[in-house]
């Protein structure tokens, strides 16, 4: 018997997300987007955008798959590779591999132009594919803050047994558990892979008010003891309220999202996230009067 949460300390469920069709990005990404229609705004804040891309298996190719050059300002972008092997290289000088577990945590802050490739040497081989990509937003006050690359690597990573299962918490941002993840941000951001085995189950708490977001990317998972979701979907839950309850009701693959929202004005266009469409316009001049560099 588990005596029931009440609702002074349970997090509810504001909606489960529904993603639209995958796309692909440039040639070598086929994403679900699984913010849908809530993605740039406040439902899913600190947060911007997730997109999760299913393994896909290449055939060998000379030319590596991938998004050529493209700038951001604005926020931070978040790679973490399931499979395969990616390639990237920016206009800030910043160029690496990550490869199953590995993570990079780009800050864009005052504006770069980057690409992103599936590394060369993989694609002449070919193979499976699978990655997902985390925008955060950074506050006003950071929007112009230095180009940064974080070039985690599984190693770097605390892998956290569930408690009392059998599954895995790898802790990439923020803490679970009193386990500190490696990434630094300028918020206060939660980023946990979590890799559950059916069964595991147990509560998730966090501060009061904070934000809670939990894309299902594989199997199957129940919330509270009452919702059942499955993959590719996406769990917004309430601010108010520290706690639920998570159960795999068979081996699933996740990623929980939380922390403190960011409470500010949000303007989105394109590569571009700023707090007013002026700042967005001068965004755009920057970068056409090459401001961002070259590559
Ligand atoms: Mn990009």
């Amino acid at each position: 018997m588990r005596p029931p949460m009440t609702a002074s300390t349970a997090k509810t469920i504001l909606r489960i997300l529904d993603a639209p069709q995958p796309h692909w990005v440039g040639d070598g990404f086929l994403v679900h987007p699984l913010f849908a229609d809530a993605a740039f705004t406040q439902e899913v804040s600190p947060f911007l955008m997730f997109d999760y891309a299913a393994p896909v298996k290449f055939p060998p190719a000379d030319k590596p798959p991938g998004v050529g050059p493209h700038p951001h300002k604005g926020f931070e972008t978040i790679t973490i590779v399931y499979a395969g092997e990616l390639e990237h290289r920016d206009s800030a000088g910043h160029s690496g591999q990550i490869g199953p577990g590995d993570v990079q945590w780009m800050t864009a802050g005052s504006g770069l132009l980057h690409e992103e490739f599936h590394a060369r040497e993989a694609a002449k081989r070919g193979g499976l594919v699978s990655m997902s990509q985390l925008w955060v937003n950074l506050p006003k006050r950071d929007k112009s803050a230095a180009p940064r690359y974080q070039d985690i690597r599984a190693s770097d990573i605390p892998n956290v047994a569930v408690p009392g299962g059998q599954g895995v918490v790898r802790v990439i941002a923020g803490s679970f558990h009193g386990h500190k993840g490696p990434a630094s941000t300028f918020t206060r951001v939660h980023v946990w892979d979590m890799r559950l085995k059916k069964g595991d189950r147990f509560t998730i708490t966090l501060d009061a008010g904070d934000a809670a977001l939990l894309p299902v990317l594989s199997g199957r998972v129940h919330i509270n003891g009452e919702t059942e979701v499955a993959a590719t979907r996406c769990i917004t839950f309430s601010q108010a309220g520290a706690s639920f309850e998570l159960e795999a009701l068979e081996d699933a693959l996740l990623l929980f999202l939380g922390g403190e929202p960011i409470d500010e004005p949000i303007a989105a266009y394109g590569p571009f996230v700023m707090n007013t469409q002026d700042e967005i316009r001068d965004a755009i001049m920057e970068f056409r009067a090459g401001k961002m560099g070259t590559l």
